[in-house]
């Protein structure tokens, strides 16, 4: 009897040995709506491992996107930095391999890549959707994209403002925006914002680009509005490789970075609408009626009255909802609310604009 109670117990022991690995490897869920038309996929295309100067083996990048949700993640080593390579051999395009059977299982999109790297200025550059990595090493930057944009790659800038005593754009940029290779360009990498970055893509209508360009395992990175993966939000036709490229090259993506999006106006406004959901009035005691304001995305997002009715300022929290009350005129029939959501960019220091009337 004894020998059978304790057999049972070692059953069960070994039994959540099994179960514990599947809990610790649930799937992540990051919130934002997808918009009319398209699906909102959340990308992360520069990150490092051991085959240049990152701390990681290929496959932890593949699991810490699926922990967190991601849904595309461009493995981008340096080509011309490897500070590993006496323990870890130069070859380019092991770091794709090593992790696609392993990207295939968990149902993250795995898009080959590197990263183009040259002293600032010119600086560094990834290039994005590549068949084989070997063509881009040639010591003339030119040649190198051009190697790249041959096999249909999509380019952009990372890091534009990384060295403060070397930031510009040179004569060498405008070679490679004239000769089709700089299609995008970082307005943050990491936990920094490049200001020049973002005035570039607007100036020239490069694609905005978000990114974690992580080198360490991903440990310290939080879940909270405030401390989360620096991302590109893509909005693609269909959770596809060659749809994220479609959208790439069509600028359709708005950067995720500290509790911040900053994108095309266009977009973030359709991205809000579909956020955030205003209900009819659901109490009225004199002048005063009361609504609920739900925000059904990632951001605490932060407005301020630009003018008439409202609150003066109101933050509504992520994936929460909010009551307001709001003091009416006599025989108002809807509520206007012109307002500007402060932590959403459309321009360097632009808050985007937000007008809306709710029937009462
Ligand atoms: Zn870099
Ligand atoms: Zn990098």
């Amino acid at each position: 009897m004894k020998t059978r109670r304790r057999l049972a117990l070692v059953a069960l022991f070994l039994s959540c040995l099994l179960i514990a690995p599947t809990l610790a490897d649930s799937k992540g869920k990051i919130n934002f709506p997808d918009i009319p038309g398209y699906k909102t996929l959340k990308c992360d295309f520069h990150m490092h491992t051991v085959f240049s100067d990152g701390l990681v083996w290929p496959t932890v990048r593949v699991d810490e996107a699926y922990r967190l949700g991601i849904d595309a993640i461009a493995i981008t080593d340096h080509i011309e930095y490897q500070p590993h390579k006496s323990d870890v051999p130069t070859n380019y395009n092991r770091p794709y391999e090593i992790a696609a059977q392993s990207a295939k299982e968990k149902n993250i999109l795995l898009i080959r890549a590197a990263e183009i790297t040259r002293s600032t200025p010119p600086g560094h550059f990834n290039a994005l959707f590549l068949k084989d990595i070997n063509p881009l090493d040639t010591e003339d930057l030119l040649k190198a994209t051009k190697a790249a944009k041959a096999q249909g790659a999509f380019i952009f800038w990372n890091h534009p403002d990384w060295k403060p005593d070397h930031k510009g754009w040179f004569e060498i940029h405008t070679k490679l925006y004239d000769a089709g290779c700089l299609n995008g360009i970082e307005v943050c990498n990491g936990d920094g914002y490049h200001l020049n970055g973002h005035k570039w893509a607007i100036e020239k209508n490069l694609t905005m680009m978000g990114n974690s360009d992580i080198h360490a395992p991903d440990i310290s990175c939080g879940h909270t509005p405030e401390d989360h993966r620096t991302l590109t939000l893509v909005f693609a036709r269909e959770r596809t490789i060659d749809a994220i490229k479609d959208a790439l090259f069509d600028r359709r993506t708005v950067v995720w970075y500290k509790n911040q999006l900053i994108g095309p106006q266009d977009y973030l406004e359709q991205l809000l609408e579909q956020s955030v959901a205003i209900a009819p009035p659901y109490y009225r005691r004199g002048d005063y009626v009361w609504i609920e304001i739900t925000n059904n995305c990632e951001l605490d997002l932060t407005v301020q009255k630009l003018s008439g009715q409202g609150p003066i300022s109101l933050t509504l929290p992520a994936n929460a909802g909010t009551t307001v009350r709001v003091k009416l005129d006599k025989q108002q029939t809807s509520l206007d609310l012109s307002y500007e959501v402060t932590n959403c960019l459309i321009g360097p220091g632009k808050s985007l604009p937000v007008h809306l009337s709710v029937p009462l």
